[in-house]
């Protein structure tokens, strides 16, 4: 998958490639902050942003390593709404990360998530499963717990016999030990990202929601409440999905932005920069978001 990022670069097609969607030990990846900075530059990526879900603790680190690479570090986040009877997820780019605001509705989220957390391993332990909450925690030393720290407890524990199995069996959406997490609405969300001077983006639409869903409303109708940009650009999309993005974004005016969604080995099929292997997100995005930023 590198070898078609190196020969787009060496026949001379000037256009660099950027990532604005990754994950670290922060929240549910497996790589630290440092290292996606390190690894987004031995890739060659213009810019990087680090978008963990629900907290800001991994930002310092990461925009700390700008004075040794060259990639452009961009402190982001990535928060989860509920929509149209759907769960939305909405990135915030160049948030302000030490805005004590945002910090504190952080922790509000994080201590709701806790509370979700513990609910999940009563429930498994009600359906006979031997776990407790020591169990969950060794997975995630650094960082906030998430449904994939509670599946790799049940694979070390023998209930599941992968991280996927104890998705389709315990925790998955609409498992016998699914709880969900806090439910915010996309206007909260927005103006939590839009107020620490984040640029508000919503992160792969067309995912997490019914097959059919029709986005050129629902885009509409979050575009009114501040949403500037959506992912066009992204890891699981095909050339038609991609196309019907793109589209989308420029007959709406937001910016196509788009990201890989790496987790490091939590998803090992992705990879930075590149997703699956054909993913290239052009650097012009970055000049569109940097104008959206002035209009703001
Ligand atoms: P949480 O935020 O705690 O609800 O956990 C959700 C995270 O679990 C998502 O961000 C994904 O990274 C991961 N995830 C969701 N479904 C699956 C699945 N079927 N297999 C592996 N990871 C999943
Ligand atoms: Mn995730
Ligand atoms: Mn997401
Ligand atoms: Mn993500």
């Amino acid at each position: 998958m590198f070898l078609v990022f190196y020969v787009k670069i060496t026949i001379g097609e000037y256009v660099y490639m950027i990532d604005l969607h990754t994950h670290s030990i922060f929240s549910d990846g497996t790589d630290t902050p440092e290292a996606i900075a390190l690894k987004a530059n031995i890739v060659g990526l213009k810019a990087v942003a680090l978008t963990d879900h629900d907290t800001v603790d991994g930002l310092s680190s990461f925009m700390s390593m700008q004075m040794s690479v060259d990639t452009i570090l961009i402190p982001g986040i990535e928060l989860n709404c509920q929509f149209m009877g759907g769960t939305l997820h909405i990135v915030g780019l160049f948030i302000d990360f030490l805005d004590t605001r945002l910090i504190s509705r952080t922790r509000y989220i994080q201590l709701k998530r806790l509370e979700r957390n513990k609910l999940v391993i009563e429930r498994l332990r009600a359906k006979g499963v031997s776990i407790n909450w020591d169990n969950v925690v060794t997975e995630a030393p650094v960082g906030l717990v998430s449904r994939v720290h509670i599946a790799k407890a049940l694979v070390n524990l023998g209930a599941a016999i992968s991280c996927d199995d104890a998705f389709d069996r315990f925790i998955g959406d609409g498992s016998p030990c699914f709880v969900p997490l806090i439910e915010l609405t996309p206007r909260e969300v927005v103006q939590w990202i839009r107020e620490a001077g984040g640029v508000a983006v919503v992160a792969h639409p067309g995912r997490g929601f019914y097959k059919g869903f029709i986005w050129d409303s629902a885009m509409l109708e979050l575009k009114s409440i501040g949403v500037q940009g959506l992912e066009a650009y992204y890891s699981g999309y095909g050339p038609l999905e991609q196309r019907y993005f793109l589209q989308l974004a420029a007959g709406l005016d937001l910016v196509p932005c788009g990201g890989s969604d790496y987790h490091g080995y939590n998803k090992p099929h992705i990879a930075i920069g590149v997703g699956r292997g054909s993913l290239y997100i052009p650097d012009g995005v970055l000049s569109l978001l940097q104008k959206i930023r002035s209009q703001s």
